[in-house]
């Protein structure tokens, strides 16, 4: 919304007072156009191997107990061979079909049939019809905000079950897991594929749409910004949503019934994880309308990296450290579990305020207070494909004058708190901690050059301002 020219905004300099002289930023700023070695180098490897990564870890669970390097060393010391561990891989089954068939008609019916009525009664929230930022070539999207209500709705049905009706027990979704992965990859490749086709053929908007020349980097990153079927329907605000983080805290739900059954109790580690995800889905469904200003919604199209990503990657990865809980019942020490639950909480403190304080500053215009203080603004402006000439603010005062990126770290502290939970017993829980680093530490590159395409020098301003992107001092 901040980067829009608002009726009710006051206007900001008019742009010849402005710095920022780079008129080739002009419709620029969105997904690149041409693709270099490195990024489609690894473009392919995660093509070819991200699917077998998250096998890996979910079978070496499954065989190995959770022990990563168990089916590398069965291999190489004859033990196994790739043949024996496929054989002993549960393949796809009707009744997973049948379920994941039923889940996401469900999802996709709440997302749909459902309009919001949560902003109605819950004071604070923000729900119901809300717009997203302007795209690249200069378009508002409307969006339907009841990510709240899906949840809320999803997991009464899933107590009341548990408590009361006992349609299906609570282990469902441990008790399929692999077969369900397949599924999860017929829907994730279906949904990439039938989005590349869509944007060659018949786009929402053929002028938000990017075509490198590269198949693999279209398929990847996709070719349109936001693909949408019918007003609402809208690809990357269902996908990225549900079915995968409805189903992050339901997964973990399931996890923990299934440790009880195994071991006759839930553990600290185990009711740790649960609520620290837990608080981590809420904030972003409380969030829904923020989420729009993301760089997912905002900057990424709709290709393989968010339609399979949303539909495996995120349910099966983010959840390995309830998966790990199961076969391995770690009870954490009162310290320890103390600990764990305070860098937790401190992590997801930073995250949410830092974010609150963009949103804030940039709903109000930089009419609010930081940390009780007027916010020191530096004003900018870009220009979008259609020509028109766009101002908005960077904020300076509050975590944003800390780092550029403050919110990742915040985000990385909550992280580790979810892998410290499972101890040390095994490498397995910490893939996530590694992960985030990575992807947070990329996206923040990521961001920058797409914010200095943007803003031109005005960023500069900026990064002079604050010169650390993460740690001060550091990075
Ligand atoms: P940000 O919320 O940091 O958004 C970056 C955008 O904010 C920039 O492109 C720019 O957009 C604007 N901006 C940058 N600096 C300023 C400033 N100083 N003042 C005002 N606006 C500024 O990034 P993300 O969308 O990546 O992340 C949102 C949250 O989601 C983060 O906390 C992150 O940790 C989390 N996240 C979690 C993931 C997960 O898998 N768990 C994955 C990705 C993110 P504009 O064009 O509007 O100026």
């Amino acid at each position: 919304m901040a980067a829009k020219s608002q009726p009710n905004v006051p206007k900001a300099k008019s742009v010849d007072s402005v710095t920022n002289d780079r008129t080739a930023s002009q419709g620029q700023w969105g997904r690149a156009w041409e693709v270099d070695w490195f990024s489609l180098g690894s473009i392919i490897f995660l093509l070819l191997c991200a699917p077998f990564i998250v096998y890996y870890f979910i079978m070496a669970c499954d065989q190995y107990s959770c022990a990563l390097t168990g089916p590398v060393v069965d291999i190489a010391t004859g033990r196994a061979r790739l043949s024996d561990i496929w054989a002993k891989t549960p393949p796809i089954t009707r009744k997973a079909a049948q379920l994941y068939t039923l889940w996401v008609t469900f999802q996709v019916l709440l997302y749909t049939s459902l309009p919001d009525f949560c902003h109605k009664f819950l004071p604070g929230y923000v729900g119901g019809i809300q717009e997203g930022a302007v795209t690249p070539a200069g378009v508002v999207n409307k969006y339907q905000i009841n990510g709240l209500q899906a949840w809320l709705l999803t997991h009464l049905l899933w107590f009341a079950n548990a408590h009361l009706l006992s349609w299906f027990s609570p282990t469902i979704i441990f008790d399929n897991w692999i077969p369900l992965l397949w599924c999860a990859n017929i829907l994730g490749y279906a949904v990439s594929t039938f989005a590349m086709v869509k944007g060659y053929f018949f786009p929402t908007s053929a002028r938000d749409c990017k075509f490198t020349g590269n198949f693999f980097y279209n398929y990847m990153m996709g070719v349109e910004f936001n693909p949408r079927i019918g007003k609402w329907f809208d690809f990357k605000l269902f996908f990225n949503g549900r079915p995968g983080i409805v189903a992050w805290t339901l997964i973990n739900l399931s996890f923990a019934a299934k440790q009880r059954e195994l071991h006759g109790h839930v553990t600290n580690a185990m009711v740790l994880v649960n609520v620290l995800q837990a608080i981590y889905v809420i904030d972003f469904f409380w969030n829904e309308t923020w989420y729009l200003k993301t760089i997912d919604i905002c900057h990424d199209h709709f290709g393989w990296y968010l339609g399979w990503g949303d539909c495996v990657w995120l349910p099966y990865l983010y959840t390995l450290q309830g998966l790990y809980l199961v076969y391995h019942p770690v009870q954490l020490s009162t310290p320890h579990a103390v600990g764990v639950l305070l860098l937790g909480l401190v992590g997801y403190y930073i995250f949410r305020v830092a974010n609150h304080q963009k949103d804030l500053f940039r709903r109000t215009d930089g009419r609010c207070l930081i940390w009780g203080k007027k916010p020191k603004v530096i004003e900018c402006s870009y220009t979008s494909a259609d020509g028109q000439r766009h101002h908005s603010k960077l904020l300076v005062s509050g975590f944003w004058g800390v780092a550029r990126h403050f919110n990742y770290v915040g985000d990385l502290m909550g992280s580790l708190a979810y892998c410290l939970a499972c101890g040390g017993g095994h490498l397995l829980p910490y893939f996530y901690i590694i992960y985030m680093a990575i992807l947070l530490t990329h996206r923040c590159l990521r961001d920058e050059h797409r914010c200095a395409s943007k803003y031109g020098r005005d960023w500069e301003r900026y990064t002079a301002a604050v010169p650390y992107r993460l740690l001060p001092g550091i990075f």
